[in-house]
């Protein structure tokens, strides 16, 4: 039996990978991977080579798993990468941990960047008590928006796409009346930008214009 390896990678800076990462990169046989074509080129740019890439994607994890559970079985060392981040963290990887655990096979993760908390930790919200509810759901939304409710005293944290921002900053300016809002985008990249205030503000503030690049969006629940 061995080792899967869980392993972050930087989120835009790439700078932003630990040097435990790097070893471990360095040192696997695989690396299971969403985006065969994006691994390689973060391996190009640390300049490590000989890595068999193994595709590990959504929607064919279950898959795609029985080959990695094989090789982990046989004794060969995989790591697990998304293409950004931490892995399992909205990307792939909790049913292959999960299997890895019900068949004995030793888990380790290795920490490293995330979006949601380098979000958080410049959001200026408060870091006491926080929930990561993922990317807002296309279908059933009131029921994800109900959910939330509860979390009083708590800073919520959603991933969400350009194209949907508007519509999500409406609900929560409504549902949750208007509460202090935080736009984080383009986290470590050179575009980073934080955009703060109550929701109704960041709409005013966003009327007429297209938010680019990638965003985690902030709320405190009082
Ligand atoms: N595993 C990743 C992590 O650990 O943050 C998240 C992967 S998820 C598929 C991608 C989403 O994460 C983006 O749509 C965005 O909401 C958020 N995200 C990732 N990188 C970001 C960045 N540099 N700045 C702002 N948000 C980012």
């Amino acid at each position: 039996m061995s080792t899967l390896y869980i392993v972050p990678t930087p989120i835009g800076n790439l700078k932003d990978i630990t040097l435990r990462s790097l070893d471990v990169l360095k040192r696997v046989e695989y690396i299971a991977c969403e985006d065969t074509r994006r691994t390689r080129i973060l391996l190009e740019h640390y300049d490590i080579k000989g890595k068999k890439l193994l595709s590990y994607y959504h929607p064919k994890e279950k898959e795609k798993m029985k080959g990695i559970i094989k090789l982990l079985k046989e004794g060969k060392e995989v790591a697990l990468v998304s293409d950004a981040g931490t892995p399992l963290i909205s990307d792939p990887g909790y049913i292959l941990v999960k299997e890895c655990i019900k068949e004995g096979i030793k888990v380790e993760a290795l920490p490293g960047p995330t979006a949601l908390i380098t979000a958080l930790t410049a959001s200026g919200l408060p870091t006491d008590r926080f929930i990561f509810m993922g990317f807002p759901p296309k279908k059933k939304t009131k029921k994800f928006w109900e959910s939330i409710k509860g979390c009083k005293d708590f800073t919520v944290i959603l991933y969400e796409s350009p194209e949907r921002i508007n519509k999500t900053l409406e609900v929560i300016k409504d549902y949750f009346n208007d509460p202090d809002t935080v736009i984080a985008r383009e986290l470590t990249k050179i575009n980073e930008e934080f955009i703060r205030g109550k929701a109704s503000i960041l709409l005013k503030e966003l009327e007429g214009t297209k938010l680019k690049g990638e965003l985690v969006v902030l709320f405190r629940l009082c």
